[in-house]
């Protein structure tokens, strides 16, 4: 049996999946020239059996099309960040175990000859493809793949160390998909702008997933840039569009900035669409009330995280309520609980979650994975309490646990990463609240030894050790951090220099 994502795009096989500028794609192009990538990567076996196939390509169908191979030829995909620098890249290639490459000639060189000594590839005994390599013309028999193996892993960062794989088998992601295309009522007409990042759930599984799964179009830009956002938003040819708070905030000051005629287009287009969603970092209600004035759409707010999917959603229909999230999905069990258990309405308390999205485990980690759980509930990390019947979140449990821009940043790992500079002694680096980005990554450093730092030497330095939303936009150098009577670090007081 095939996957059931790979039957219901049969049934879709003359209907357009995938617009990019390269042109549009119909399902049958995407079930042909994934079963040809499958063909290729199964070389002459018959079942990749879980191998782990990292791809580095930028948004688009190619991207599509392997991730759809690497699943029909039973292997686990692992999307790597198109904007991540090498020593990333790598930790997720090695964490990950993966055996084969998939790459986009545009990132042969970061992945092949970063290295003085040797490729990236031959260093960890891989098979390394190009997208742009001739894919076979006879297609192999493809493994039937059981909906319960093992079919994704993303990285994202936990509070301590580096960040964990994050498995999910196929059932998960139907569970995850399946979910939100009742809740929002997804159809086959629907056409999405895919504007998100391919390396994080909000733009795989909300977008991408979602849209394939209902026979929807969707069509993607390969990054975001706000201009061409809004020309495809003035074209009015969409139903759907999703996006982290951060993007919204931009878009809002590009229509600002755009003349009084252009805006009103800009506002027809939005009304032309039935569904506009926010999530992965709290919406401040001024952003979504600018963004009603502009667009006519009442932002539809959810909450979820990589390791459960969705699991709350303002509702499509009916009252939405500014600063809440509203009610747990379908098929999604959510509850809060303190130290004493669980908490009566309008007390906080930790959400947890369970349900047929929740993940897996995390990848080869299986301690972290049981601590993650409490009685078969995944602890979040979050807090929130019931209000007029809908949760709000009321933050992170941990002040480690940075969102910046909608990615979650573990601010020990970049500490971690800034301590092994030789001119710094000591650093502490926090989330301080921002209207834009949710937080902003702050560094303050306690510097050592006789050189001088200069800023822009030390942003160059860390932009090459970590991805660009991790590298501090702001930077203090002090003489000593603030402490508390244990003489521990105390981050509240950190955030407090900053402002
Ligand atoms: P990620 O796994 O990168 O999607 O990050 C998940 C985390 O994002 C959650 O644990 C929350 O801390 C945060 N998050 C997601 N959606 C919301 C929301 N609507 N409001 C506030 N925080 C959110």
């Amino acid at each position: 049996m095939n996957l059931p994502l790979i039957i219901r795009a049969e049934e879709h096989s003359e209907k357009i999946a995938i617009t990019t500028t390269d042109g549009s794609f119909t399902y049958r192009d995407l079930l042909h020239t994934s079963s040809q990538i499958a063909t290729s990567l199964l070389q002459n076996t018959e079942d990749l059996q879980e191998e782990r196939v990292a791809f580095l390509i930028p948004p688009g169908f190619e991207y599509v099309a392997t991730q759809w191979g690497i699943w029909r030829a039973g292997g686990i995909a692992v999307p790597l960040c198109v904007s991540h620098p090498r020593p990333e890249l790598e930790y997720v290639i090695t964490n990950s175990g993966a055996s084969i490459i998939v790459a986009h000639p545009n990132f042969e060189g970061i992945l092949r000859s970063l290295s003085p000594q040797a490729s990236l590839a031959e260093e960890h005994n891989l098979r390394f493809i190009l997208t742009s390599e001739t894919l076979p013309s006879n297609i192999a028999r493809l493994p039937e793949v059981d909906i319960t193996r093992r079919a994704l892993i993303l990285y994202t960062s936990g509070t301590t160390g580096k960040p964990k794989g994050v498995v999910t088998t196929h059932q998960n992601i139907q569970a995850q998909v399946t979910s939100l295309i009742a809740a929002w009522e997804w159809t086959s007409s629907d056409r999405i702008l895919h504007i998100l990042p391919l390396h994080h759930i909000h733009g795989i599984i909300n977008v991408l997933t979602c849209a394939l799964w209902a026979g929807a179009e969707c069509h993607i830009l390969s990054k975001f840039d706000s201009e061409t956002v809004w020309r495809r938003i003035c074209d009015g040819n969409l139903t759907l569009f999703m996006a982290v708070p951060t993007i919204y905030v931009k878009l809002i000051t590009a229509w600002e900035n755009a003349s009084k005629e252009r805006q009103k287009t800009m506002s027809e287009g939005c009304a032309k669409m039935r569904l506009m969603v926010s999530g992965s970092a709290a919406l401040p209600v001024q952003v979504l009330e600018k963004w009603q004035n502009i667009s006519g759409h009442f932002l539809l707010e959810r909450y979820g995280m990589t390791e459960i999917g969705m699991a709350l959603s303002n509702p499509l229909h009916g009252e939405r309520l500014p600063g809440y999230v509203g009610k747990a999905l379908p098929e999604v069990e959510v509850r809060l609980v303190d130290e004493k258990g669980l908490v009566p309405t309008g007390t906080p308390g930790e959400i947890q979650v369970k349900g047929p999205g929740v993940f897996l485990e995390y990848w080869q980690n299986p301690e972290a994975t049981a601590k993650a759980f409490q009685d078969g509930w995944f602890c979040t990390g979050d807090t929130a309490v019931i209000e007029n019947g809908s949760y709000r979140i009321l933050g992170r449990m941990s002040v480690d646990i940075i969102k910046t821009g909608g990615y979650k940043v573990s601010a020990l790992e970049i500490e971690e990463v800034l301590r092994s500079h030789p001119n710094i002694q000591e650093c502490a680096v926090v989330g301080v609240a921002d209207i834009e980005w949710g937080e902003r990554v702050c560094a303050a450093l306690v510097l050592q030894g006789l050189q001088p730092l200069t800023l822009e030497s030390f942003r160059s330095w860390a932009k090459e050790r970590l991805a660009v939303y991790k590298v501090p936009t702001q930077i203090l150098i002090v003489e000593e951090l603030p402490r508390n009577a244990m003489g521990k670090v105390t981050k509240p007081t950190v955030v407090e220099l900053f402002k």
